[in-house]
């Protein structure tokens, strides 16, 4: 028999052990090479095929081979010279680039790069500003300031500045850390009286990437090692980033002169992702993950979440481990089960009850006092409050709303309404409380 009468046979066979969904996924691309005593030498598209395998069937080629041809098989898998070349060099560039990060001892994800980052209009500003600091750091916007939501991508961008220096210039000296990893740095430091190392390894960088410096707000020490630290760099020309989960202003207990430090170089936001956008992002980590989906899912995941980007992608290798599992291709229905702790339920309609209910429950206060006609100011505020967010949240008319709240007629919604959006614009401490009322109705 040759190797590919052989291979044929032992196909066969191997199609009816895992079924035909995973047959045609893993196994029919395999070619026969060469067969020589003992040893079988197979070819994968990649290094994913030889993986999977191994980690799903790591005896059954073997056994199936043995059986065949009555002797021991030692089996050899070749990865296929014909990957994909962009793929092997994002690969290889990747391995370096993991081998650099670790010996130089900088904590960034060798994975977040410009590369891999999907823009769209919610983040170009960011992501363009990015980019211009990782060209030339030190030089345009000093310190560049990011922020935006949760699961939206500010690790990541500023990662890939770091990454990208790390690539680009092999002397320079990079330092990755989280407020939090930097609180802890100053209170250890001071007490064990190591503050002149402190100094040292902050204000001797190049480039200090430091994420989600909303921790630093109350910690008076922190913040006056955080100062000078981005003074002397500053003064030195040496690169700032930080990344916030909100812009300066609203950070509030910082020293003002520390807000202003962040707010002197550039300030970029970032914001949840468009529908075309998540359909991008959708399709990319599935290419990086290869998981191979159709349109209308990519469509429906992409509908279905909207606010979270580590959200999306977890939702998506969820799948894939799903469907690699039970061999079953992704179809819609597989997405809809498999994501449903994902996804928000937007279908069933938000009730003026209900939005009554979690207001009541914010302001302790009695659904019966809410809706009678008492005027006092503890219910007066609650009240307009869950009249603008039923405004905002239900779609029902202002005298249906009016009626829902204990007989108000149209026009006390409409006044209501204008209270709230006036306060909301002069009183920072007041938007973000409903801001969390919206977060709480609508999670
Ligand atoms: P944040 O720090 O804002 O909470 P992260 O940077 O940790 O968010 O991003 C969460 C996940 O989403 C990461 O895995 C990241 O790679 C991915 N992600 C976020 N934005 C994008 C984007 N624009 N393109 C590709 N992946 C993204
Ligand atoms: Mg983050």
């Amino acid at each position: 028999m040759t190797i590919e009468e052989i291979w044929d046979k032992s196909l066969s066979i191997i199609e009816e052990k895992v079924g035909s969904n995973l047959f045609e996924l893993w196994f029919r691309p395999i070619k026969p090479l060469q067969i020589k005593e003992q040893q079988v030498t197979l070819e994968v598209p990649n290094r994913f095929f030889k993986e999977w395998i191994e980690d799903y069937y790591p005896i059954l080629v073997n056994e199936v081979l043995e059986k065949l041809l009555g002797h021991p098989v030692t089996l050899k898998y070749k990865i296929s010279e014909k990957e994909a070349p962009d793929i092997k060099r994002m690969e290889a560039k990747l391995e370096n680039r993991k081998t650099r990060l670790a010996s130089r001892g900088i904590y960034l994800n060798p994975k977040y790069t410009f590369e891999n980052f999907v823009s769209g209009p919610s983040n170009q500003f960011a992501q363009a500003a990015a980019k211009a600091v990782s060209d030339s750091p030190g030089k345009v916007y000093n310190p560049l300031f990011v922020y935006g939501g949760v699961g939206l991508g500010k690790t990541h961008l500023i990662s890939a500045i770091g990454n990208n220096v790390i690539d680009s210039k092999h002397d320079y000296n990079v330092l990755y850390v989280s407020s939090e990893q930097f609180t802890n740095e100053v209170v250890s430091a001071i007490r064990h009286g190591k503050t002149e190392e402190l100094k040292k390894r902050y204000r001797n960088v190049d480039l200090l990437l430091i994420d989600d410096i909303q921790f630093v707000e109350n910690k008076v020490q922190t913040q006056e090692e955080l100062f000078y630290t981005i003074n002397t760099l500053y003064e030195k020309q040496r690169q700032i980033v930080i990344s916030s989960d909100r812009p300066p202003k609203e950070i509030k207990s910082v020293t003002d002169r520390l807000r202003s430090r962040f707010s002197m170089g550039l300030i970029a936001d970032i914001q949840a992702p468009e529908f075309e956008t998540r359909v991008a992002i959708i399709h990319k980590k599935a290419a990086m993950e290869r998981i191979s989906l159709k349109e209308e899912v990519v469509n429906f995941i992409a509908s279905k979440i909207k606010t979270n980007i580590r959200e999306l992608e977890g939702g998506l290798i969820r799948l894939g481990a799903q469907a690699a599992l039970t061999g079953s291709p992704i179809d819609v229905s597989m997405a809809k089960n498999v994501l449903k702790d994902f996804i928000q339920d937007d279908e069933k309609p938000i009730t003026v009850e209900h939005i009554l209910k979690t207001v009541c429950e914010y302001f302790g206060l009695k659904m019966q006092d809410i809706k009678a006609r008492k005027r006092t100011k503890e219910v007066a505020l609650p009240r307009q409050i869950a009249m603008y967010l039923s405004k905002q949240l239900t779609g029902g008319s202002l005298s249906d709303i009016g009626k829902n709240m204990g007989g108000k007629d149209h026009a006390t919604v409409i006044y209501a309404c204008k209270q709230v959006e006036d306060k909301k614009s002069k009183d920072e401490n007041f938007n973000r409380m409903i801001e969390t009322l919206l977060h709480k109705i609508k999670p």
